[in-house]
């Protein structure tokens, strides 16, 4: 057997990483969570007043368009250091699905990377300058999310210099907010894969008409129909038919950047529970002294930490450039699910009050639930793994 040198240095993230965790962490506790101390619990964003000096503070730091590459005006952070920051900007009471409660906005959806320099000028520009909100991607339709190949029957019909668009797409997240959102539409064949372009639909486009959808969480989502709505050919991106080629990179990316924020939420939700039990006391003793209390307090470290290990390693194989499908599948399921459980406990342990309003508990706990069905349901990450398996 060859010796091997004994590894030097601690098993960490590299410095750069570790300082950017700690910008993130000081800014969420110096900045974000006393504003959203002044919220309703299930308040679903900050009021412009408050957000626009908050998104202010994040620019001067740096924190800003994050996800956007350099050459487009973004900070241009790896996938790493992408996922470094949004675990520790989850840590809020809306984090789940505002990092830093919408902060470090300015990401335009990542297939306007793919779009032409008039296109991207004309609408992600706005965003990156911080000129606009969120954009929304409409994808799910009633005929199903998971396999929206074979499921997409919004219609987009070619007609001179435009597309007249039919149907009705479901669940659309910031869609009754936005300017402007991205839609996938069947330009080809029922079933077929290459059938599906992407399009830019602007919100006052005649023929389209939101409706807000009630689901177990703050954020509302949204039904858009179009009735002949007319589309310009100029805010198709890509070819005709490129649709889910152009966006299939981007959606792997982002079930790597999706593992993060449950991570981060469950872990904050662990840390108010391991304070909580070392100073409630029931039947004559503290929690943390029973040993059923800290086997549940262990496994839910044990656990998290497998899931920020695996989530950490598909950002650096992202990074290298390699296939990380698997890895990405691997990381989107393991996390949300782990997360899940993890709040679950922290629940139970906090008793009565873990359900009551007065804690953000309550609340990440139905944002958790969520996250195990958005951006490919962990039976679909499962499938992902099996293929390769089995392949
Ligand atoms: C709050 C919220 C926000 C959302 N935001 C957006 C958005 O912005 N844009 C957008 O396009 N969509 C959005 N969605 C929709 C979401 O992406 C879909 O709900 C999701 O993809 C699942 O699709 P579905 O609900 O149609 O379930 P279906 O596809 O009908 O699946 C039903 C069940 O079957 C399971 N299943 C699927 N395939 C298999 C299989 N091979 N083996 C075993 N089980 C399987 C699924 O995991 C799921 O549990 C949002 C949903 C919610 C709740």
């Amino acid at each position: 057997m060859p010796e091997h040198e004994p590894p030097t240095g601690a098993w960490e993230l590299p410095e750069e990483f570790r300082l950017l965790a700690e910008t993130v962490r000081r800014f969420m506790a110096t900045e974000v969570r006393p504003l959203e101390d002044k919220l309703e619990h299930d308040a679903a964003g900050l009021p412009p007043e408050l957000l626009l000096p908050l998104q202010e503070k994040a620019r001067e730091l740096g924190l800003w368009a994050l996800q956007t590459p350099a050459e487009y005006g973004g900070a241009g952070l790896s996938v790493l250091g992408q996922v470094v920051v949004a675990e520790e900007a989850a840590k809020c009471r809306m984090g789940a699905f505002f990092p830093a409660a919408g902060a470090f906005g300015g990401n335009p959806p990542s297939v306007l990377f793919k779009a032409s320099p008039e296109q991207f000028e004309r609408f992600a520009r706005p965003i990156i300058e911080g000129r606009t909100g969120k954009a929304y991607t409409a994808i799910s339709e009633s005929s199903g999310g998971s396999d929206p190949a074979r499921a997409i029957r919004c219609r987009a019909e070619r007609r001179g210099d435009h597309y007249v668009l039919n149907g009705t797409k479901l669940w659309t997240s910031h869609a009754l907010t936005a300017d402007w959102g991205v839609v996938y539409a069947r330009t080809g064949e029922q079933g077929e894969r290459g059938g599906i372009s992407c399009f830019v639909v602007e919100r006052d486009t005649p023929g389209l008409s939101m409706v807000p959808i009630e689901v177990m969480n703050s954020f509302s989502p949204a039904e858009l129909r179009f009735d002949d709505a007319e589309i310009p050919v100029g805010n198709r991106i890509g070819a005709e038919g490129a649709g889910f080629a152009l966006a299939s990179d981007f959606l792997v990316r982002g079930r790597i950047l999706y593992a993060a924020g449950p991570i981060g939420i469950a872990q904050q939700a662990l840390e108010m529970t391991v304070e909580w039990v070392k100073d409630r006391a029931v039947f004559g003793s503290r929690l943390s002294d029973k040993q059923g209390v800290q086997w549940m307090l262990a496994d839910s470290e044990i656990e998290l930490r497998a899931a920020r290990l695996l989530t950490y390693q598909a950002a650096w194989n992202a990074d290298l450039g390699r296939d990380v499908r698997v890895d990405a599948s691997a990381a989107k399921l393991y996390a949300t699910e782990t997360a899940f459980r993890v709040l679950d406990r922290c629940v139970q342990l906090f008793g009565a009050l873990g359900l009551s309003r007065e804690m953000p508990l309550e609340r990440w706990f139905r944002d958790l639930r969520v996250k195990r069905l958005g951006e490919g349901a962990t039976e679909v990450q499962r499938m992902v793994v099996a293929r390769h398996l089995l392949k």
